[in-house]
């Protein structure tokens, strides 16, 4: 029995509320808006592709365990 683990491209990105400095992760390729949770802040769009980040990046987050 062979395991097979697909290659993802997609990740999860930390940032950062420009707003009120709120910490959130957020995923790399949205389907839509991403607000931030505090104070709903447009914190990334969507383009189709990846997101278009529109606050600080802090880093990216290594989901893979
Ligand atoms: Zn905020």
């Amino acid at each position: 029995m062979a395991k097979k683990q697909p290659k993802t491209e997609s990740k999860f990105i930390r940032v950062k509320c420009n707003d009120c400095g709120n910490e959130q992760i957020i995923f790399d390729r949205p389907a839509c808006r991403v607000k931030c949770l505090a104070c709903d802040k447009i914190l990334a769009e969507p383009t189709g592709g990846k997101a278009d980040i529109k606050t600080e990046i802090l880093g990216v987050v290594d989901r893979d365990v």
